[in-house]
């Protein structure tokens, strides 16, 4: 909470990091949620073996976010650590088990942004680096670029001793069958991959920094290249401490029309500054002309039913263009919050008030 109340007062050129101080907030809270793609995910696709089988590998997901959390550890090493399990479970298109290119090859793409500093990675293409999300960061962390693609992208993750595989490491059987049916024209998209499986995470650290990640293959079947909004900061990631931090999943080209991310954390961040700016200004100041405590946001704070309005505003902008999909939401309040337009969406999320719960039907 500090972090973010100091944020926004930097923002507003009101006060240093060094001197400010709060009058009250910060403590214990931390929020986390995760997702595993949205679609038409309805009790009848599903068995209860699988629907058992996909809640436990997001509890798992959750547990391992929140340990850290909960430890006090960062958000971004919450995040990672979620994201790295669904990469690695083949029940998701992401990592292991990602969805097939035309040309039956798995591309992969992810992304991953710091709200603290907004800084940010991500890659699009890579087919050698078990754990696209590591990368990602390394990205962010060792190269001075947001973005890198294809063979680039490879060779980077070799030269930052990432773990390697070989191609041939992403495929599963039951993904071939979905391209080689899609392909056959017998089925649409829609109909051999009735979700998007890609995974994200977000989280809120005690601290109060926000961290957002995502890691997909893509969709079935794209070519020439395509990318969709997963490695996009802005469009499928985005983090900052004063507003939110959003993992999207769904239709990316219309992810990334509309900057649903941004999108998200703007229309959250525009309620504040003026408001905060304004009660900053009655508080007397030290001898370096430093106001002498920061004013409390949690006094400005938007309650869960203001962050799902904008959340399904946005959803519904993305909707109206033809897309569809979903978003998890973390905000510097501690909220862990969805919004999706599909049947369902494999989700989960925990927070510091006791929230610990999976997911995957809409009426649930
Ligand atoms: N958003 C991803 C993409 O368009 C797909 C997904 O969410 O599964 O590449």
């Amino acid at each position: 909470m500090l972090r973010f109340i100091l944020a926004l007062l930097a923002l507003a050129g009101l006060a240093s990091s060094a001197s400010a101080e709060t009058h009250s907030g910060g403590g214990e809270t931390w929020s986390i949620a995760i997702h595993g793609g949205a679609g038409t995910i309805e009790r009848s696709r599903l068995t209860p073996e699988k629907d058992a089988e996909i809640r436990a590998a997001l509890q798992k997901a959750l547990d391992a976010g929140s340990k850290i959390l909960r430890d006090g550890g960062s958000s971004m090493e919450a995040i990672k650590a979620a994201i790295v399990l669904l990469e690695n479970d083949p029940n998701f298109n992401a990592g292991k088990g990602a969805v097939y290119t035309w040309e039956e090859t798995n591309s992969l793409d992810s992304s991953i942004m710091d709200g603290s500093d907004l800084s940010a990675g991500a890659v699009a293409g890579v087919s050698r680096t078990k754990n696209p999300i590591l990368l990602a960061e390394a990205v962010k962390d060792k190269s001075p670029h947001v973005l890198l693609s294809g063979k680039g992208a490879d060779q980077f993750s070799k030269e930052q001793g990432l773990e390697q595989v070989d191609p041939e490491y992403f495929a599963t059987p039951r993904r071939l069958k979905q391209i080689k049916d899609f392909k056959a024209k017998r089925v649409s998209r829609a109909d051999v991959d009735y979700k998007f499986g890609t995974v994200g995470a977000v989280a809120m650290d005690q601290k109060g920094n926000m961290a957002a990640g995502t890691s997909t293959g893509g969709m079935t079947g794209k070519r020439w290249g395509r990318i969709g909004d997963s490695p996009i900061i802005g469009a499928g990631t985005y983090a900052d401490d004063r507003s939110c931090a959003v993992s999207a999943t769904g239709s990316g080209e219309y992810f990334i029309r509309i900057g649903v991310a941004q999108e998200i954390c703007t229309r959250i961040r525009l309620r504040f500054p003026a408001a905060i700016k304004e009660a900053q200004l009655s508080v007397p100041k030290d001898a370096d002309g430093h106001y002498k405590y920061a004013i409390h946001a949690s006094e400005f704070m938007l309650d869960d039913k203001e962050i799902q309005q904008i959340a399904d505003d946005v959803i519904a902008d993305m909707g109206a263009l033809g897309g569809s999909g979903g978003v998890i939401i973390a905000t510097p309040w501690g909220q862990a919050i969805y919004s999706f337009d599909t049947k369902g969406m494999y989700r989960g999320r925990a927070t510091s008030e006791g929230e610990n719960s999976v997911a995957i039907y809409g009426n649930e």
